[in-house]
């Protein structure tokens, strides 16, 4: 079959420079009234809120979309014209309360179900990862239980904070007792650094995830890690989101809660590459906080992350019957 010719693409570099214009991720169309033409939006999340230790990841969206300017149309390592295959949007940010988790997580889930309804996969930039469970929940409203692959330092499973069941340290303990995710295809990878005690490693094995720590994963390499998270997600939709933090402070140190003993860029993008053909309904980047950045490094990343993950949907795409 014929794919047929994307509607929305970035703006062309050889006609104007890339520095220039108004920030979208790289330089889509700022679009909110068609997404029937639209396989994929981009969608900042600026809630920080949820944040435990630092904050500031409400400025995410914007350093992303600013360090995005350098990506380009033609992943050249897999040979993929990305936005020759996909039609992609900047959805602009979803109207969220500073401070105001649950009145937030409902616009959060109302904005994120309208997209997953019309076929349009979200990419999120948050944002605290507290966002994970406002997304997860629009996921599951439309797709059902979903699969997740976590790349994350931490596991983001107790169940408060303070006495306060909604943090940034929480979104998949809530997750999964509201059934929005298959817990048999849920898989974490990278855990790491100092925690409060064995039982942060126990609980989410006990819920029915596997746990991937970050020493197990140094020891494997890559290639054996994607390999067992393909084996482990396969069978159903698939939610991907990621947690800054999986990356060394070394190479993302703007976030809210470093730990040493990460992998590097090329780490990520050599993990993230072999994750092709799954049916993903959601991607996030989250946990970015700009004003703890040095050269723009860590939204480097991040943007570099969302150009992987809308790279999978254009993969996808081109080996689609
Ligand atoms: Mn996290
Ligand atoms: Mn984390």
């Amino acid at each position: 079959m014929s794919t047929p010719k994307p509607i929305y693409g970035p703006a062309d570099s050889m006609q104007t420079p890339r520095f220039s214009g108004i920030r979208t991720y790289a330089r889509l169309p700022h679009v909110t009234d068609d997404l029937e033409h639209a396989d994929a939006a981009i969608v900042g999340i600026p809630f920080d809120t949820g944040g435990t230790f630092r904050v500031g990841a409400r400025f995410g969206p914007e350093a992303i979309r600013s360090a995005s300017a350098l990506m380009r149309p033609y992943h050249g390592a897999s040979g993929v014209p990305v936005f020759e295959l996909l039609s992609v949007i900047d959805y602009g940010d979803l109207p969220i309360i500073p401070g105001y988790f649950e009145e937030s997580a409902e616009r959060i889930t109302a904005g994120l179900t309208t997209l997953h309804a019309a076929g349009v996969v979200p990419i999120a930039l948050g944002g605290d990862h507290s966002i994970a469970l406002p997304e997860l929940r629009a996921a599951a409203a439309v797709h059902g239980p979903v699969g997740l692959i976590q790349l994350d330092s931490h596991s983001d499973t107790s169940d408060a904070y303070f006495g306060r069941p909604y943090t940034h340290g929480t979104p998949f303990f809530h997750a999964t007792n509201e059934g929005l995710l298959d817990v048999q295809r849920v898989i974490q990878v990278g855990l790491r650094g100092p925690i409060y005690s064995g039982r942060d490693y126990e609980i989410p094995r006990e819920f029915g995830f596997e746990v991937l720590t970050a020493g197990e994963v140094h020891e494997l390499g890559m290639p054996e890690v994607a390999k067992r998270i393909l084996e482990r997600v396969a069978g159903g939709p698939v939610f991907f989101s990621f947690d800054i933090d999986f990356v060394d402070p070394a190479y993302a140190p703007a976030t809210g809660t470093p730990e040493i003993g990460g992998f590097t860029t090329w780490e990520v993008q050599n993990l993230v590459r072999r994750l092709v053909g799954l049916p993903y309904v959601g991607f996030d980047v989250v946990e970015v906080i700009p004003e703890y950045d040095v050269a723009q490094n860590t939204a480097l990343v991040a943007a570099n992350v969302a150009y992987e993950f809308l790279t999978l949907l254009a993969r996808s795409r081109q080996s689609a019957p």
